[in-house]
Parts: structure tokens; C-alpha cells; sequence
């Protein structure tokens, strides 16, 4: 591809609407071609500037989000009380075992409705959050808090500012290059966000350990031109949110995967 065809294809791989080919040729342009991958830097931080002003005019709406997710998790508990209640009726019912098991059916089926819906809007609050976070760290000034190419100094820092260890592999070789770690804020507890360098796409990995932790298949989100992929393991949320073509950040997936 010369710099005439990638040019005119530049919004459509900022936002994400290119075939997968079309967007890897222009991602291996912009690898070599210094005068069109500064076009695109200069694309890419007024996109992100409109975006961060938009944002900062829904932040109260996110605080809300956070308030009733918390509210939801306290609420969590209240299974139990169910329980008792059906149990004090069973005197009362002269064939005790029929209404029960409706009872404990509906339970089932309510709370596991409930529970599963409970799952889908607690993910989407964090998919905005996530996002969120990762274009605040690219328009401000604040990427890393510990900037560093060395697992051995950036697994540390975390230690006494966040009740976990997150796993920091190196993966240079594989063509994702690490630029440091930060402490972020999601799904209302701190957490660690590990920022990798693709070409000039920035990936950050947020992690936090999660009992209920997300699908062992990678779940790939499309929104607004980024990509977010999300998985568990180990009792641990992950999710990394990018630019970079879906095939790269599935890769970096499988390459973290390998290497942690
Ligand atoms: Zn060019």
C-alpha cells in the first residue's frame, strides 16, 4: 500500500470499519512510513480529545452506574430470607413438599435471572468504564504511574497499593512491547492496569482478582472504533482495551496467556 491508499483509509481504521486485511495493510504501512503514521497520531488525539469532552459530560452518569452497582452488590445477600420465609410456610401447607419445590423453583429461576442479569449490566458498566479509563490515558499525561520496560520493576510497585500481585510478563519478542503500569479505578475497587505498547497502539490490561471471574474463551467488545477483550483466569477478571485490529489484541491475549 502507498501512502495515496492508506490516507483516505485512515478514519475508517481509527474507528475500526476496516475488513481485517485493509486494516492490517494499513497497520503495516503506518509501521514503515513515518509522514502517514504521524497523520494518524494527529487523528487519532483529536478523536480522543472529542471523546474525553463527551465523556467528562457523562461522568455523573457513570458515578450513578457505580452507585447502583454497588447498591446491587449489597443487595446480593437477600437470597437467604427467601429461604426462611418459604420454610416457615411449610407448616402451614398440609402437602408440604409440592409448594415447596414450586417455591424453590421459582426461587431458581428468579434468582438465576436475576443473577444473570445482574452479570450482563455490572459488564456493561465496566465495558464504559474500561473505556473510559484507557482514552483518559492517552490524552492526558497520565499513561503510567510507573513507567518502565522491566517486569521486575513494575510487578513491585503494585505491592502495598492494591491487595493483589497482577501478573506483568514480558513480551517484547512477540511485538508487544511493555511500557509500564498504573493504578486505575474500575467496577468500584482499584486496580491494575499494565500498559503494552503495539506498534503505536497503547493496550492496557486492567486485572483484579474475582471469585465469579469472566468467560475462559476471550469475549471480544466493539465500541466506538476500540476493541475490548475480556477473560478469567485463575480467579482473575481480565480486560484489555486497545485501537489496535482485533486480530492483534487477540493475539496479545494468547501471547500474555503463554508467557504469565
Ligand atoms: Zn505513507
Amino acid at each position: 500500500m502507498r501512502c495515496d491508499d492508506v490516507l483516505p483509509l485512515l478514519d475508517g481504521y481509527i474507528d475500526g470499519e476496516l475488513s481485517m486485511p485493509e486494516s492490517e495493510s494499513v497497520a503495516s504501512h503506518l509501521a514503515v512510513c513515518s509522514s502517514c503514521s504521524t497523520e494518524y497520531a494527529a487523528r487519532l488525539e483529536s478523536v480522543s480529545v472529542t471523546r474525553g469532552a463527551l465523556q467528562r459530560d457523562v461522568a455523573p452518569d457513570m458515578l450513578r452506574s457505580r452507585v447502583r452497582a454497588s447498591l446491587r452488590e449489597a443487595a446480593a445477600p437477600r437470597a437467604a430470607p427467601v429461604v426462611v420465609e418459604s420454610s416457615r410456610r411449610r407448616s402451614l401447607v398440609a402437602n408440604r413438599w409440592f409448594p415447596i419445590s414450586i417455591a424453590a423453583l421459582f426461587c431458581l429461576v428468579v434468582g438465576g435471572g436475576w443473577l444473570a442479569a445482574h452479570r450482563q449490566s455490572s459488564e456493561g458498566a465496566i465495558v464504559e468504564e474500561a473505556l473510559e479509563s484507557h482514552v483518559r490515558s492517552l490524552i492526558g499525561e497520565h499513561l503510567v504511574d510507573v513507567p518502565s520496560s522491566d517486569q521486575h520493576t513494575v510487578k513491585p510497585w503494585f505491592a502495598g497499593k492494591i491487595d493483589f500481585s497482577p501478573q506483568v510478563p514480558k513480551l517484547d519478542s512477540l511485538g508487544f512491547v511493555l511500557v509500564g503500569g498504573r493504578l486505575d479505578y474500575l467496577h468500584g475497587r482499584p486496580v491494575a492496569a499494565i500498559v503494552y505498547q503495539r506498534r503505536r497502539h497503547v493496550i492496557n490490561l486492567y486485572s483484579w482478582p474475582e471469585t465469579d471471574a469472566g468467560p475462559a474463551t476471550p469475549e471480544q467488545i466493539d465500541r466506538n472504533g476500540y476493541h475490548l477483550l475480556h477473560w478469567g483466569r485463575d480467579n482473575t477478571e481480565y480486560w484489555a482495551v486497545s485501537d489496535v485490529a482485533p486480530a492483534d489484541l487477540r493475539a496479545f491475549e494468547v501471547a500474555f496467556e503463554q508467557a504469565r
